[in-house]
């Protein structure tokens, strides 16, 4: 059994460099590697509306934008089947056999499911007062209709951001118990996590945890120099670094982390000759008198030398817009060939294939007619 490569982003905004140090990095590389028998990158436009239903044109206009995002990061049409999630129906008809094999107690359990809904404002209360909407049974369904996405195509390999964990998890579960329940058709998928803790979950330029389009603390791929700079000027640093001169912490700093997950030793002889490699500016930063503005500019010299050819690329596709629908067009074509085939197994395996089935045709004629 090869390998195939599987992942998608919903179609809720444009991406940002959370997405890209999360995932798409990661994907842009194992295409360029070449080890794989298949790899998919779908737009999940299906999954947006469980929390957008209200708000369809918002789906529809992002579609394009993630679409240009994909492209702009290097991913290759010609290597990778590009794919819109609801153009799949096989997708729903596996998430409702798959709905038969998880219980509501495993789902309420989920810590990304509990962790969305309070982002989301999604709780117990039904009225306007409490302030809070009350949970949409397709969003709470979710983990389930993402376990069919990644089997759809019998994905070894998910490359994604360490928020997605519990939903790897669900989905190898789905599987065990539908190859034991059934028989063996469907693949476990491993996880693949970026290998540093800074692409793992990168914070917002808030501070908080997670670079989020819900959150609005985001640096977008799409974003212009001067953006870059202005949102990197306005990040959240030290609250306690307030003179130069003062001991700053390098922990929980997300200046520090996006340098992180971004420079190299090599930017410091192109922008920043002073000092040799990061451990060094963090060094100085830690013992006082590294002021927080030189941090972010040699930041935003990074971010910027790592988001222009990104930004060309993407100026190169947005001339051509007709042919981004076409690309997503083709790759949802060849999807769909590719989950009716697994679609078919799973219904011969739990014997739902009446009229294929010569033997049971025969079989309940002779109970009948002797
Ligand atoms: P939304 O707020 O609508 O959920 P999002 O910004 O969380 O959007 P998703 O489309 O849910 O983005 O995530 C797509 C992929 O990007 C997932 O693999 C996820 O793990 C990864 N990802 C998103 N944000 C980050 C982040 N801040 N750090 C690392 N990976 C991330
Ligand atoms: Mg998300």
């Amino acid at each position: 059994m090869g390998r195939i490569i599987l992942t998608g982003d919903r179609p809720t905004g444009k991406l940002h460099l959370g997405h890209y140090v999360g995932s798409l990095r990661n994907r842009v590389l194992l295409q360029n590697e070449g080890n794989y028998d298949r790899m998919f990158v779908f737009i999940a436009d299906v999954q947006a509306l469980t929390d957008n239903a209200d708000n369809p044109g918002k789906v529809r206009d992002n579609i394009i934008e993630v679409a240009l995002d994909y492209l702009s990061c290097g991913l290759d049409p010609e290597k990778v089947t590009l794919f819109v999630q609801s153009q799949i129906p096989q997708l729903h008809e596996i998430t409702q056999f798959f709905s038969n094999l998880v219980t509501v107690q495993r789902l309420q359990r989920n810590p990304t499911v509990k962790a969305e809904m309070v982002l989301r404002g999604f709780g117990e209360g039904e009225h306007q007062d409490d302030n809070k909407r009350g949970l949409p049974v397709g969003f709470f369904t979710y983990p389930i209709s993402q376990a069919a996405d990644i089997c759809f195509c019998k994905a070894t390999t998910v490359p994604v951001g360490e928020d997605q964990e519990p939903m790897i998890e669900q989905c190898r579960e789905i599987v065990r118990s539908f190859n034991s329940t059934y028989g063996p058709v469907l693949v476990e998928p491993e996880i693949l996590l970026p290998s540093s803790a800074a692409c793992r979950r990168l914070p917002g330029t808030d501070g908080k945890a997670k670079m989020s389009k819900s959150l609005g603390n985001c640096i977008y791929l799409s974003d212009s120099a001067a953006e870059v700079d202005a949102k990197v000027r306005g990040m959240f640093t030290d609250p306690g670094h307030l003179r130069v001169e003062d001991p700053g912490k390098v922990e929980g700093n997300p200046v520090f982390t996006y340098l992180d997950a971004f420079c190299e030793d090599s930017d410091f002889e192109r922008f920043w000759p002073d000092y040799a490699n990061l451990q060094e500016v963090k060094d100085h930063y830690s013992r006082g008198g590294l002021g927080d503005m030189k941090c972010k500019k040699f930041l935003s010299k990074v971010l910027n030398d790592r988001l222009e050819p990104i930004r060309e690329r993407r100026h190169f596709y947005e001339k051509d817009i007709p042919g981004v629908y076409e690309i997503l067009r083709k790759g949802s074509q060849a999807a769909r060939e590719v989950a009716a085939q697994t679609l078919h197994e799973m219904k011969d395996a739990m014997q739902i294939n009446y009229f294929d089935d010569a033997a049971l045709i025969q079989g309940q004629a002779a109970k009948y007619n002797g």
